[in-house]
């Protein structure tokens, strides 16, 4: 036994040498980012250009479908500079696909579409030769999102395709599709807005939509059976996916309906947020990445296998040139050819800092409203060193970026991963001075403890602008489902109570604040905390809970009003908040007061004096005399006034805010 472990060893030690030796070749890698890879149309005819330096020879395979065809012509690609493989055919092959296949240690590798397909067929095998151009939209040149002065001027509603609109309730006849967001005038049985109007209604300025590049769980062979998948396994991360499209056999129908999708939500007022996934790949050694450049685009261990920081089988390696600018030029595309207004990063914390710089620094040139945020965190241990992940810890080096931040999160409502753990807002003492740094964006303010903080133990933000607050999310619990696990015996309307008081508190905090589709109509998912995969039962929203908790709705509704229509919440810089903000004394626990002061970001409001008490009893406390306008009281929350009041000993009632403004 002794003998063959040590031979294991040495074997071992030599697969070691030997994978850094191939890194070492790796860095050495000449790159290419010209704007023709893979495939470039013009008067002189269809040219294919394949980023592969270490192939030994490449070819294209020409097909006349997307699938179950022989192909109609084979070209064989000959050398490029900078790493390529070049071939070109007289005449433009509109209507026609294409395949790579390299010559990689002396065997062919199976076809690939490449990984700058913009067009695909069916399941997205093999790439589509198009006109971009025709895929517009009527009215595309003149389609603009919202501009945007700072991203905390945004309130962002996450969403998915099937969950808006497969729902009976609905009212919208393409249901599941990009086009559902085009149906105006949708409405429940009980005659509610649903779908866009909704969106209008409620009042978010941005809708953040799940993955909605090509991913490879769902069948597009065969819509009828497809089920439900968030998106979260990339395929081909420059083409939309084909099952959001009514049509997927035709490459340009997902492109321009995804298209029409853009362009409805812009007339509508509302920006579109893409969740881009470029931190791993659905497959590891058959992904489009491996095909092309085997290894190069991913990070190992030092025994050569795939690391895993995404937790999905492998992560790719941004901190190489070839990967770096293939996520910062991917994004440039979706900004230029579908008008994208801004950039979620799934576990962006994988990539590196330079590459999440050069990703804002390119989009801003493009347009300046367009925002980038991400998760701060990676779902596993990275060979990429810390210090140059972009991590919510190091977010102060990335201008220009925001991240999640799970201490207001965690703080508000309890642990994400322990269901029944409570937070500030259902009670649970110990979370003050976490939901205070939650209030000031995570940046420093001269009363705010952040030794005392449940996360983070510092002021990791430079700027409320690098905040994005948050209660929930597709991930984990959705806050309605928390509630209910977290408070046993409770009844609706005292969750409802406290997703109210939970959603005040991020809507009013200073940074960017996100909300959940459906929440605003207390939808739940059953309990279910990964509904990634789970039926539509689960996870569409049901539009009859609108008319039935039509008032959480206009709470909602209320609370975004308030925002919108004050400045003092939507401060940019930490130095205006430090001076701005300031607590008031507080003894007991779960209750936090604090002011707004001085007319904050030219706000009308000299003050703004908000009072959150958590607790189940109702609280005493002394506010300055004057003449102030209620905005907020026992449950009840309009921007435009409840009422007056001149102050004095005031009573805050159970999980509930005051807010109070003059
Ligand atoms: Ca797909």
């Amino acid at each position: 036994m002794k003998h063959r472990i040590l031979t294991a060893c040495i074997s071992a030690l030599a697969a070691t040498a030997a994978w850094a030796a191939q890194e070492a070749r790796f860095d050495t890698f000449p790159t290419y980012d010209g704007d023709d890879l893979e495939l470039k149309v013009d008067a002189a005819g269809t040219h294919f250009t394949l980023w592969s330096p270490e192939a030994q020879a490449a070819r294209v395979y020409l097909y006349n479908t997307d699938r179950n065809s022989a192909p109609f012509d084979t070209l064989d690609m000959a050398r490029g500079d900078r790493g390529t493989w070049r071939a070109s055919v007289p005449g433009q092959l509109y209507g026609k696909f294409y395949t790579f296949s390299i010559l990689h240690d002396g065997i062919w590798l199976d076809e690939t579409p490449g990984v700058w397909a913009k067009a695909v067929g069916t399941n997205g095998k093999r790439a589509a030769i198009i006109d971009l151009a025709a895929t517009n939209p009527e009215g595309w040149g003149a389609d603009r999102g919202p501009a945007l002065d700072n991203i905390t001027d945004a309130v962002i509603y996450e969403m998915h395709h099937r969950d808006m609109s497969m729902h009976p309730s609905s009212g919208i006849v393409r249901k599941g599709k990009f086009l559902a967001l085009t149906e105006q005038g949708t409405k429940s049985p009980q005659g509610e807005t649903t779908g866009i109007d909704h969106l209008k209604e409620l009042g978010v300025t941005h809708v953040h939509i799940l993955p909605s590049y090509d991913y490879n769980s769902v069948d597009e062979a065969n819509l009828p059976a497809n089920t439900y998948n968030w998106g979260y396994d990339p395929q081909n991360y420059n083409a939309p996916e084909g099952s959001y499209s009514t049509d997927p056999a035709d490459p340009a129908a997902r492109i321009s309906e995804m298209k029409r999708m853009i362009k409805a939500l812009h007339d509508a007022g509302i920006g579109v947020v893409m969740d881009v996934v470029y931190n791993h790949t659905a497959e590891n050694d058959g992904s489009n990445f491996s095909l092309t450049a085997p290894g190069y685009y991913y990070r190992h261990n030092p025994d050569g296998s795939y690391s895993d920081a995404s937790g999905c089988g492998n992560e790719t390696a941004s901190d190489r040139k070839q990967m770096s600018d293939f996520i910062v030029n991917s994004v440039k595309y979706w900004a230029k050819e579908y008008h994208i207004d801004g950039f979620r990063f799934d576990l962006m914390a994988i990539h590196d800092i330079e590459t999440m710089n050069r990703v804002a620094a390119e989009l801003k040139k493009i347009n300046p409203s367009i925002f980038v945020y991400g998760e701060g965190w990676t779902a596993g241990s990275s060979p990429l060193d810390a210090e140059r992940r972009a991590l919510k810890e190091n977010v102060a080096r990335m201008e220009g970026v925001a991240v999640f931040s799970d201490d207001i999160r965690d703080a508000v409502k309890g642990h994400y991963s322990n269901a029944a753990d409570r937070g500030f807002a259902t009670g649970k003492p110990g979370n003050e001075e976490t939901v205070k740094i939650g209030i000031v964006g995570s940046t420093a303010h001269p009363q705010v403890d952040y030794s005392k903080g449940n996360n983070s133990r510092f002021a990791y933000a430079s700027s409320p602008a690098q905040i994005i607050n948050y209660v929930s999310c597709h991930d984990d619990l959705m806050l309605t489902d928390k509630l209910a696990a977290s408070m046993p015996g409770s009844t609706p309307e005292q969750r409802k109570r406290a997703a109210r008081l939970a959603q005040t508190i991020v809507f009013t905090s200073q940074g960017t604040p996100f909300l959940w589709s459906g929440e605003e109509i207390f939808r739940d998912k059953k309990g279910v905390h990964n509904s990634y995969k789970s039926p539509d039962s689960i996870n569409a929203i049901d539009w009859n809970l609108k008319h039935e908790n039509r008032a959480q709705f206009d709470y909602y509704r209320e609370l975004i009003a308030l925002r919108k229509a004050h400045p003092a919440f939507r401060m940019t810089d930490a130095a205006e908040i430090a001076r701005n903000i300031v607590f008031d004394k507080v003894e007991q626990p779960n209750l936090i007061s604090y002011s707004i002061l001085n007319h904050a970001n030219g706000d009308e409001w000299s003050e703004i004096k908000l009072i959150f008490n958590g607790s189940d009893e109702a609280a005493a406390v002394k506010v300055p005399r004057g003449n102030w306008t209620v905005i907020a009281r026992d449950g009840e929350l309009k921007a435009a006034g409840l009422g007056t009041s001149c102050g004095g000993n005031l009573e805050v009632a159970p999980v509930s805010a005051l807010i109070l403004a003059r």
